[in-house]
């Protein structure tokens, strides 16, 4: 059994108790995709399930390999243990060590804690962001991390217009766009209602060469201009929810060779599970909707897929 580090909160954004009960496995896909950014780390739903069912949840359904975040230090710290075969019970290390890779940074929001009140979400003491990221930088030589991530900016949840508060995560990005540079590592953005400023960062910083967008927000103009980049769009459940048709146009004019998938689970299940636990078994829900907004069969669809995804990360998940 696993030890998780979080754990999503069982009351929704409304204030009502969520639904907490698994949502039942849809049909498995016709080909192999990866989940690109799933959160590990954190437990949520009913029972307590190990990081091994996870990964075996997924695989029956064709979700061949799983990238687990850890975006703050008591999580980039566990996804390092978990990359050298901790908390995975012996007899299912080989099955999981296939299937499973990392990645970690400083979150955006936690960056701010780092440089402006130096007190981490339960009142821990925080050590400075230069110290924060030298230990992110050390963690990313564990074998099995693929990626530098997440990062960017988030003026939902920090108030771009407290200075303090919004040079933090600037200067918290650059510090990671450096990093991925410096190891030779993708990197995922975190975007929340940061669009032009994220594209503002990218140009004065110049983006590494390998930027993927994670949980794609943007309407279809915003994804042309990350495109123009260079850059790779990651989908997740957001793009089944009903008023999300700006991301279906998005992904219509996004080239199969530039488009990922992903769950950001325990958060933003799929329809029709909107609320209920998330974990990697649910992206064939997300997966149907990228073949139709393409205009591909769902075969199609997960043969793109998989192969952007292998060649950002040179990770596809287990074989066959
Ligand atoms: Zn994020
Ligand atoms: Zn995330």
């Amino acid at each position: 059994m696993t030890k998780a580090v979080n754990s999503r909160s069982a009351t929704a954004e409304t204030g009502h108790h969520r639904d907490l009960s698994w949502p039942e496995p849809p049909e498995a896909l016709p080909g192999a995709v990866i989940d690109n950014h799933a959160h590990l780390d954190f437990s949520d739903g009913e029972g307590s399930h190990g990081i091994e069912e996870h990964v075996a949840w997924a695989d029956r359904v064709g979700v061949r390999g799983i990238i687990t975040i850890g975006c703050d230090l008591p999580s980039a710290r566990w996804t390092a243990e978990v990359m050298r075969g901790e908390h995975v019970a012996e007899e299912h290390r080989a099955f999981v060590r296939e299937r499973l890779r990392g990645g970690c940074s400083i979150h955006p929001n936690d960056a701010v804690n780092h440089v402006v009140t130096g007190t981490g979400r339960s009142g821990e003491e925080l050590c400075s962001l230069d110290e924060a990221i030298a230990e992110i930088s050390e963690l990313l030589d564990t074998p099995g991390m693929v990626t530098v991530g997440e990062t960017g900016l988030d003026w939902f949840r920090t108030s771009k217009k407290k200075p303090e508060k919004r040079n933090a995560q600037i200067q918290s990005f650059r510090m990671h766009i450096a990093l991925a540079k410096e190891k030779g590592l993708p990197m995922q953005i975190h975007d929340r209602d940061a669009h032009r400023d994220v594209l503002d960062v990218l140009d004065a910083e110049g983006a590494p060469e390998r930027t993927v967008f994670h949980c794609f927000s943007g309407d279809a103009e915003f994804a042309r201009e990350a495109l123009e980049r260079g850059a790779y769009l990651s989908f997740s459940g957001t793009s089944t929810f009903k008023n999300a048709a700006y991301l279906r146009e998005a992904l219509a004019v996004t080239p199969l060779n530039r488009i990922m998938v992903e769950t950001d689970a325990p958060f933003l299940t799929p329809e029709p599970y909107r609320g209920r636990p998330n974990s990697s078994y649910l992206i064939p829900h997300t997966m149907r909707v990228i073949a139709e907004a393409k205009g591909v069969s769902l075969e199609e669809a997960c043969a793109g897929v998989l192969a952007t995804e292998r060649d950002v990360y040179g990770f596809a998940g287990a074989e066959g």
